[in-house]
């Protein structure tokens, strides 16, 4: 298995991939009901290997979590039920 980066450094908990798409979102309204599981997200990360959109404590593992716990939670909260599909950034960048 690989090494959990720093906390901070970019690891991809769907794919593994340390690539680290060259932009970063911060949302400013929320995109889901309250009741949703990504209701509390608001810093995101892309990953430029597969496209995810993710959670930026998973992402970077906050709180002091290691990689394994990052894909744990990614897999058993937040995958299934993104309201992102695969490099949403590509297909609507913002127009300003
Ligand atoms: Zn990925």
């Amino acid at each position: 298995m690989a090494e959990t980066p720093a906390p901070g450094i970019f690891l991809c908990p769907h794919c593994g991939s340390d690539a680290e798409a060259n932009i970063r979102t911060t949302l400013s309204v929320p995109l889901v009901p309250p009741d949703h599981a990504w209701d509390p997200v608001f810093e995101l990360r892309h990953c430029e290997s597969c496209g995810a959109t993710l959670p930026v404590h998973l992402a970077e593992r906050w709180g002091g979590i290691d990689a394994a716990e990052a894909r744990r939670q990614w897999q058993e909260t937040f995958r299934d039920s993104s309201p992102f599909p695969p490099f949403h950034w590509r297909l609507s960048l913002p127009t300003g």
